[in-house]
């Protein structure tokens, strides 16, 4: 990875592979809304500080420092992002991990660097930053971001270098979009740029939900399909289909069990005035129709072949074999 993989903030890129070659100290504050990519930039501002070869579009990607910041494995870079378990930064942590360490230099790389989101950090936390911010070792540089710079202290504001994200355009957010949502439609795309308000994180979200119920739609007709369909169909085929939801595993298998839950429903309640799936509802009742073979019972046992499927991807088993066992278990059920 380098700047040029990240669309958009051309003037910033710049400024930040520029900064990160002339390897001064400092502390930078990239500001901007949520969900505008400034913990993107600050990991590659990171990543070309540490790089030994650093040109101007940042990070080399191939050195040792490079790799060792991929795998987050080098103790030259400090990463202060949302607490696991308290909603702000304890002051005790910033004490700990950043201000004491900060003053030791880099053990691998020329730059040590303080990846910090203000987004987090309380008065306190703050308040014990401000030395640091202000005289740091000639071999340190902390890279703050914030979504709102009204919740950082002045006394911060003026010891930081603010540098502004600029707005994306269309056209590099339909790129962003497209990168994230490789087989939305094109009119999705542009529907969730203009609905985004001009926010990257925003649009890709929209379009992550559009894509969720095109995975609905899809998950729903082999569902159907599956109970006149032979065990090598689904072998095969399905597990194909399924296997091209990979990355969207878990909507695909939530898809499953709102589909389960749909035809429970219609054999229970065939009225029942609203379904999960009301876009395909005349192919599900049709489906409930024809296939009378299919009780509550054994509903519930597919439901139970799709959470065994969910918590394998959860461990990272094996996609595909998990997926086949889950499809292979549910046409056992199903078929007639
Ligand atoms: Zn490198």
């Amino acid at each position: 990875m380098a700047f040029s993989k990240l669309t958009g903030q051309k003037q910033i890129k710049l400024r930040l592979a520029a900064e990160a070659r002339r390897r001064g100290s400092g502390a930078y504050m990239l500001s901007g809304p949520e969900g505008m990519g400034k913990r993107m930039l600050a990991e590659e501002f990171a990543k070309a500080l540490m790089c030994s070869d650093a040109g101007s579009d940042g990070a080399c990607g191939v050195c040792s420092n490079c790799k060792y910041f991929d795998n987050y494995t080098t103790p030259d870079v400090t990463r202060v992002y949302e607490p696991a378990e308290t909603k702000m930064v304890k002051v005790d942590f910033i004490k700990d991990n950043v201000v004491a360490e900060s003053y030791l230099k880099p053990q691998f790389a020329r730059t040590k660097t303080f990846i910090i989101d203000f987004d987090y950090l309380g008065v306190e936390s703050q308040n014990a930053l401000l030395k640091s911010l202000e005289e740091p070792r000639k071999d340190v540089v902390f890279i703050l971001t914030s979504s709102n710079t009204d919740s950082v202290l002045d006394t911060v504001m003026s010891r930081v270098t603010e540098i502004k994200l600029d707005p994306y355009s269309d056209e590099e957010l339909e790129q962003i979009v497209k990168e994230n949502c490789p087989d939305l439609e094109d009119s999705k795309v542009k529907a969730a740029v203009y609905n985004s308000g001009r926010i990257p994180g925003k649009a890709i979200a929209l379009a992550r939900e559009d894509s969720g119920v095109s995975i609905r739609h899809e998950i729903n007709s082999i569902m159907i399909a599956i109970p006149d369909s032979s065990y090598i169909d689904v072998l095969e085929d399905y597990c194909e289909v399924l296997a091209g939801f990979k990355d969207d595993a878990k909507i695909a298998a939530s898809a499953i069990l709102l589909f389960l839950d749909d035809v429970a429903r219609l054999i229970n309640y065939p009225d029942c005035h609203k379904i999960n799936n009301e876009m395909d509802r005349d192919a599900i009742e049709n489906f409930v129709a024809a296939n009378k073979q299919i009780t509550t019972l054994k509903l519930g046992r597919c439901s139970e072949a799709v959470n065994i499927f969910l918590r394998a991807i959860e461990v990272n088993s094996n996609f595909d074999s998990s997926a086949s066992a889950m499809l292979l278990r549910i046409h056992e059920e199903l078929k007639k």
